[in-house]
């Protein structure tokens, strides 16, 4: 959950790092070859969400502070999730206050101080995970998209961005090694175009063709003029046979490589490679066949023109998420003691229409008067869920439609997606 450095400090001081209910230590101490480790999580008392465990619609104030949280151990965190009847909001708020008032009185004071300083620490690790999450959040995020939003752009954009931080070798390298440096631009492009044409992301792109009807492909090109030395922006060249104000579909891709210092203090998390890839729909170009008269749509004010199914934008999700494939391929060939691990974010963005105008959702509920959702963004430590293991990647798509339609006030709706991503295309494995 989100809290404050200090919220942070307040909770692990006054619970000892402890768990409310066992009272078991969360914090394993650094080895000689390993840091610390923390098992323990940061529970909502009342979740945020208000189908969430003691969620509560009445009031949505305050729920991201101290007086929120409750630390607990994973075992205990699950049961009073799973058990919100027994552990209601009182007596998770009892279960902390008794859990502080047990170490004021059973903790000696050197214990405590080692505890303040366990907080300390866990606030401090806590933080740096979190810098560089918003880093890339703020850097790569919607404020940014490779297809800028405007009336008559695409309905439905989603974006997955892989930051690898990492050091960054600027100079030349040993030719041996046949890394791509910052100094060869254009061996850098010739790299990435030939990462991206043989990539699964590509294949599965390429796939879609017999459902959206593009008449040719001609592989991926680099835009030129828009970059710089460390950017490269690509795209997937759709052809179609009819001449069309909108294409219906876009694929693009940026690479950032060695991103410099921004002045934030955070730039040396952001050195490494930041890939960046954008699928576009523009739904009413998609199909004719999904035109009014064939989509039974409950939407307002009006029916949509034309609408993916939930399965549909459940494939979408999952096609892009093998783009850390190509992360990783790039980031072994360009960059030397290549990171193997970073952050995986996902956002998808409909622009300026509701939701259920593109997706149909004409079987879930909605409560009334719920919120109108244009964007939608969910991340992960990465290389979690692994790209090429089908059950997380799926599940992280499952994790992201429900959040999306919980956002939207939709309510019953795990049956749905549970549907939607289990026909998803990974499913042949499972
Ligand atoms: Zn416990």
């Amino acid at each position: 959950m989100q809290l404050s450095e200090r919220d942070r400090k307040l909770l692990w001081g006054r619970a000892a790092s402890r768990c409310a209910h066992c009272q078991a230590e969360l914090v394993v101490d650094a080895t000689v070859s390993d840091r610390a480790s923390i098992i323990g999580d940061e529970a909502h008392i009342i979740s945020d969400s208000p189908g969430g465990p003691r969620g509560n619609r009445a009031d949505r104030s305050d729920l991201s502070g101290y007086r929120n949280a409750i630390l607990l151990c994973k075992v205990h965190h699950k049961m009073v999730d799973d058990q919100p009847n027994t552990y209601t909001t009182e007596v998770v708020r009892r279960m902390k206050m008794d859990h502080e008032a047990w170490v004021s009185a059973s903790l000696t004071d050197s214990q405590r101080a080692d505890a303040e300083e366990v907080a300390s620490a866990v606030a401090g690790l806590e933080r740096a995970e979190e810098d560089k999450r918003q880093h890339l959040l703020r850097s790569f995020g919607p404020s940014d998209w490779c297809v800028p939003p405007s009336a008559n752009g695409p309905e439905l954009i989603v974006r997955c961005a892989i930051a690898l931080p990492g050091p960054v070798q600027l100079g030349p390298i040993p030719s041996q090694r046949g890394v791509i440096t910052q100094l060869r631009a254009e061996a850098r492009e010739d790299l990435i175009v030939a990462a991206l044409n043989s990539a699964e992301l590509t294949q599965q792109v390429r796939a879609m063709q017999s459902k959206w009807h593009w008449s040719g492909e001609g592989g991926w090109h680099a835009l030129g003029g828009a970059g710089s030395l460390e950017l490269t922006r690509l795209e997937l060249d759709l052809r179609w046979l009819e001449q069309r104000i909108r294409q219906p579909v876009a694929l693009t891709c940026a690479v950032l490589t060695g991103v410099t210092d921004d002045g934030s203090n955070l730039g040396e998390q952001c050195h490494g490679l930041v890939t960046v890839i954008d699928l576009a729909l523009n739904v009413i170009e998609l199909d004719a066949h999904r035109r009014p008269s064939q989509v039974a749509h409950r939407t307002t004010p009006a029916p949509a023109p034309a609408a993916l199914t939930l399965a549909e934008l459940a494939d979408i999700l999952s096609t892009l998420l093998t783009a850390p494939d190509v992360a990783l391929t790039l980031s072994d060939r360009m960059l030397e003691d290549a990171p193997r691990d970073g952050h995986l974010a996902m956002w998808l963005m409909l622009n300026g229409v509701e939701l259920e105008r593109v997706v149909s959702l004409e079987n879930l509920e909605r409560l009334s008067g719920g919120l109108m959702v244009t964007r939608w963004e969910m991340h992960s430590a990465w290389p979690h869920p692994e790209p090429s293991n089908p059950t997380t990647a799926r599940g992280f798509v499952a994790e992201f439609l429900e959040g999306l339609l919980e956002k939207a006030d939709y309510r019953r709706f795990q049956g749905a997606v549970e549907e939607a991503t289990g026909q998803s295309n990974h499913a042949p494995n499972e």
